[in-house]
């Protein structure tokens, strides 16, 4: 057994850290670009005179960052070698590579190389294009694959309606079929990234019954289409927002805009969570690396009384069991992402789903610690902590919530799952 990282990965963060510094900061430097990620960063990011969406300055400048990591050769790095990948030259598979990178962007704190807040990265989380890779027909891979690929485009995701978030298989949603084509009528609801997006990815229901796996299926539904509603996006803790809460009436789609396959929804969804799950639990165990270091380094000189603030146990003790939990985390982050490499991507759901739930409340209790050790100063806004504890609060909820997830464990251990993977995977 060998818990060395592969040299390539090694040395590939050393050539990350480079770019970084030499192409990243410097943009982040200029034109006060800085308000976006300092203290004046929330107020920098929402547009509130738009309904509280993101500033179209914001997401020009993480364009500007894309376009920059994407000529470097970094941007594509979790695709497929067609694509421009280079995951598989760095001596490992691409889920572990990934989940080393994104912990490695994260512990580097807020910054214009890696904002979660909208999945923004230099090593770009593309699930939209690996989606395309492993379901697109041809016609679609031809109309999408290099605007995804570059991080030029990409479609919403709606699966989660007003009565049906963790009971998403009883969607209301249905597409019926009307000659070649097909007719949607439904409702969903924070539905990520509409303002920016041509289509949303729409799971409808097409046969069988509420809380059947099979029998849902993907749509990619242009968003102009008659019928398709934008009713509001809703307001959460961490502005701006681009979540949609949408209806359908009457949605007319052609044959070609089902993706995945008809009644094969659900594949597609779990695809997504299982390969984004690893991710943000590695992105969580960054976060709360980067807390942990700053409330230590911040111990270490703040003196009141007279005395380093770190020679109290009352101080030292929280953040060394913080640090434990992190080792912990690490090592089953590493395994389970090293096991999706090599036995399969819906091998260890189980793990995968313990990594995500931990990792995800272990940053919120690490941003809180932190807060807690720089006192007033953590509480301000001219520390991160509050920014990180508000965006991992809501890992805690959106990618399936810590209870889904939880449910997803106990399936396995008290025999509850008739099979090894999700339900509505076919392996
Ligand atoms: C910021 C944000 C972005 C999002 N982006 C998207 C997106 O792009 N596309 C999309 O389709 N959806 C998106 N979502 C929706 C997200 O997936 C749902 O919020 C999530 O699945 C939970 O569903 P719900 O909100 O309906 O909660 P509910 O399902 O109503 O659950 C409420 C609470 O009860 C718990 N619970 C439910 N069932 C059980 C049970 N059996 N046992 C124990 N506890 C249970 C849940 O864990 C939760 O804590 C987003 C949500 C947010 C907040």
């Amino acid at each position: 057994m060998d818990f060395n990282l592969p040299k390539g990965l090694v040395d590939y963060l050393v050539e990350l850290d480079r770019f970084i510094e030499t192409e990243i900061k410097p943009l982040e430097e200029q034109d006060d670009n800085i308000r976006f990620f300092d203290h004046r960063r929330e107020h920098a990011r929402t547009d509130w005179d738009r309904g509280g969406l993101p500033r179209h300055e914001w997401e020009d400048l993480l364009r500007q960052a894309r376009r920059k990591a994407d000529a470097a050769g970094h941007f594509r790095f979790a695709l497929a070698k067609e694509l421009g990948g280079s995951a598989r030259d760095v001596g490992c598979g691409s889920n572990l590579a990934m989940a080393v990178i994104r912990e490695h962007l994260a512990a580097k704190g807020l910054g214009l190389h890696n904002d979660l807040q909208n999945e923004h990265s230099i090593v770009g989380n593309s699930v939209g294009a690996l989606l395309m890779w492993n379901y697109g027909t041809d016609a679609q891979k031809a109309e999408w694959m290099d605007d995804l690929a570059a991080g030029r485009r990409g479609f919403a995701f709606g699966i989660t309606e007003p009565k049906h978030g963790s009971d998403a298989t009883h969607m209301e949603t249905v597409a019926r079929r009307d000659g070649d084509g097909w007719v949607i009528d439904g409702e969903k609801t924070w539905n990520t990234g509409v303002h920016a997006a041509s289509h949303d990815m729409i799971m409808a229901r097409t046969s069988g019954k509420a809380g059947d796996g099979d029998g849902i299926t993907a749509f990619l539904v242009p968003i102009k289409s008659p019928g398709f509603t934008i009713e509001e996006y809703l307001w959460t803790f961490n502005m701006p927002s681009d979540h949609a809460h949408i209806t359908l009436k009457e949605v007319r789609v052609p044959g070609s805009a089902v993706f995945g396959g008809e009644g094969r929804g659900l594949q597609v969804v779990q695809h997504f969570f299982n390969e984004n799950r690893i991710r943000q639990a590695a992105s969580s165990l960054g976060a709360a690396q980067f807390c942990i270091n700053e409330s230590v380094a911040y111990a270490n000189v703040r003196a009141p009384f007279g005395k380093r603030l770190s020679s109290n146990q009352a101080i030292q003790f929280p953040l060394v069991e913080l640090q434990t939990q992190c080792e912990m985390i690490r090592a089953l982050i590493h395994k389970t992402a090293w096991q999706m490499d090599t036995i399969g991507n819906f091998a260890v759901s189980d793990k995968v789903s313990m990594c995500n739930y931990w990792a995800n409340r272990l940053c919120c209790e690490a941003a809180d610690r932190a807060m807690q050790v720089h006192g007033g100063l953590g509480y301000s806004r001219h520390k991160p902590f509050e920014h990180i504890y508000r965006h991992h609060r809501r890992y805690r909820i959106t990618e399936g919530s810590e209870e889904i997830q939880m449910r997803r464990v106990a399936g396995y251990m008290f025999g509850f799952m008739g099979q090894r993977a999700p339900k509505g995977v076919q392996e």
